[in-house]
């Protein structure tokens, strides 16, 4: 999630999560799957079943929901609109910041993303996605970014109240709670994304999780090229109940064995984040920081991000940290989605499509005052303290405003 560039300090300790840990039993998983040379998960000479299995135990982390795993987090948030069957041109409440997938995945859906506020928990803010409901809306994303989850009570009672559906982005909060209960597990459906920086990674990879067996049957079809189809070895895969047209966003056996893997390390990555976390907050206690909202605190891991009074100090702030070696950033490098130049002109791969609408300046405002610091699973006490340390130098040379 960090920017490098040519300018760039080296960094002093690795803020990648699941791979941070990544050891040698992602190396044997993976080479048991290559020996028993079936790497295609639905069969070969010694199937393993690492993708159901994956599936299984995805499930089994969020429950009430059955899992779909797919080749990545975009493709598994293709397949939850897919999944929900929304009409062509239906509008998807995204938030405004939140990374490009998003968006781009409501389009490839044949669906039009409108953009709403985010708040000061950075995640969507109930009363502007009330505002942007219209008649052709048909379902609210939410994003729970960086370890933390999203306000998701009250937007759940607003999807609820307004018939539209709930879908979940839990791309970077893979094990996160809210109330004590999963993140992936308020929504209609929801995603994981298992790509190299997420918290369980196998470099690229996503799963649909999902409370409605047919949301679950739909997607698992779609993934598979719709369903019924005949085989190259002329048998034919899948039922024969209303086969529709899908495309091939299946997962490969290698990459759900060492998902497997880093799944299982997934409390051991959380619980280090968070313990980093709570030391760099500990140390900070007598400065009056104007930390981002925690809807959950307890259940959120090693998010850092905090707001300095305009986007000079921010901008200097980050500056100064990256020059110690601390990787700090702004979220998406302080851009609102829309401002990615495709979206901004709304062009997709079959032409200039749809129109981002306006612009949402309270995020914009927010965004950049932000400063994120990531933390990283693997992080010694000396790295907590410069961590530490970096923030107090840059939040006393620019005390919050008020
Ligand atoms: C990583 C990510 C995704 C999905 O990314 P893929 O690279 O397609 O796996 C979606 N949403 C958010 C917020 C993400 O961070």
């Amino acid at each position: 999630m960090t920017e490098p560039s040519d300018t760039d300090a080296p960094m002093r300790y690795d803020s990648t999560k699941g791979l941070a840990l990544w050891g040698v039993a992602e190396e044997t998983a993976a080479a048991q799957v290559v020996r028993s040379r079936s790497l295609f998960r639905y069969y070969g000479p010694d199937l393993r079943h690492e993708c159901d299995r994956f599936e299984g135990e995805l499930a089994t982390r969020h429950p009430g929901t059955s899992a779909t795993v797919v080749t990545s987090g975009t493709a598994a948030l293709a397949c939850a609109m897919v999944a929900a069957g929304l009409p062509d041109g239906a509008e998807v409440i995204v938030p405004a910041v939140t990374f490009v997938g998003c968006a781009n995945a409501v389009l490839w859906a044949r669906g039009v993303p409108v953009f709403a506020d985010i708040d000061d928990t950075m995640g969507l803010d109930a009363d502007a996605v009330d505002a942007a409901v219209t008649d052709r809306t048909a379902a609210i994303m939410v994003v729970h970014l960086n370890n933390a989850a999203a306000d998701i009570e009250p937007l759940r009672a607003l999807a609820e109240r307004r018939g539209l559906a709930l879908f979940e982005d839990a791309a970077q909060a893979a094990g996160i709670e809210y109330g004590g209960r999963p993140v992936g597990t308020f929504g209609d459906a929801a995603i994981l994304s298992f790509q190299l920086e997420k918290n369980v990674s196998c470099g690229e990879g996503g799963a649909l999780l999902t409370r409605h067996a047919d949301w679950h049957d739909r997607a698992t079809r779609y993934q598979d090229q719709g369903g019924q189809f005949t085989t190259g070895r002329g048998e034919v895969r899948g039922d024969a109940a209303e086969p529709f047209a899908g495309v091939n966003l299946r997962m490969s056996e290698v990459h759900a064995a060492i998902g497997r893997v880093q799944l299982a390390r997934l409390d051991q990555v959380l619980d280090a984040l968070r313990a980093a976390a709570a030391a760099v907050r500990e140390r900070l206690a007598d400065l009056p920081i104007d930390w981002r909202r925690l809807p959950d605190a307890d259940g959120a891991a090693g998010d850092l991000t905090l707001f300095l009074p305009g986007r000079l100090e921010a901008r200097n702030a980050i500056a100064e940290l990256r020059r110690s070696g601390i990787p700090a950033r702004a979220m998406y490098g302080g851009q609102a989605v829309y401002a990615n130049p495709a979206i901004r002109a709304g062009r997709t791969a079959w032409g200039t499509t749809f129109s981002p609408g306006a612009r949402c300046r309270s995020s914009e405002r927010l965004l950049g005052r932000s400063v994120t610091v990531d933390l990283g699973p693997a992080m010694s006490e000396a790295d907590v303290e410069a961590v530490a340390d970096g923030i107090r130098r840059v939040v006393t040379s620019s005390p919050p405003a008020g």
